[in-house]
């Protein structure tokens, strides 16, 4: 079931899918028929944003593997809430997998901005 029918894709036990189900509070800023823009609960940034689908998809591999057009929505809040609450300039990370630093399995963007940020160096 893609995220233009009624009910999303979830997960059971999946914090992000509980608060896009409004079962968890959380600070939201932005939201679309696809997608769901809310207060990093410990930013890292002036502007920290994670944008997620409301349908569950582990990673963003897997998002883009099974549904390329919803990640193009998680894009599109995700500057959306950058130009609104920011510069319209902003990063956007997706860690994927344990190794990468991902300790939440359901896709979320981090919209960062608001500062200036550094070059990464890897
Ligand atoms: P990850 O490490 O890339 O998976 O990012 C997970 C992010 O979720 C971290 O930056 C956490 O601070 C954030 N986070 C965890 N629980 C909550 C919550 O309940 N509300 C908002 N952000 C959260």
């Amino acid at each position: 079931m893609s995220s233009n029918e009624s009910a999303p894709l979830t997960a059971p036990d999946c914090l992000f899918c509980r608060i896009v189900a409004g079962a968890v509070p959380a600070t939201v800023v932005a939201q679309s028929s696809a997608a769901v823009a809310f207060r990093d609960i410990d930013p890292q940034a002036p502007l920290h944003v994670l944008v997620v689908p409301r349908d569950h998809h582990a990673d963003v591999a897997q998002l883009a593997a099974a549904d390329p057009a919803l990640l193009a929505q998680v894009v599109s809040l995700a500057e959306q809430v950058a130009s609104d609450e920011s510069s319209g300039q902003f990063r956007l990370v997706f860690n994927t997998g344990p190794s990468a630093g991902q300790s939440v399995f359901h896709v979320h963007a981090h919209v960062l901005g608001g500062v200036e940020l550094g070059r990464i160096n890897a």
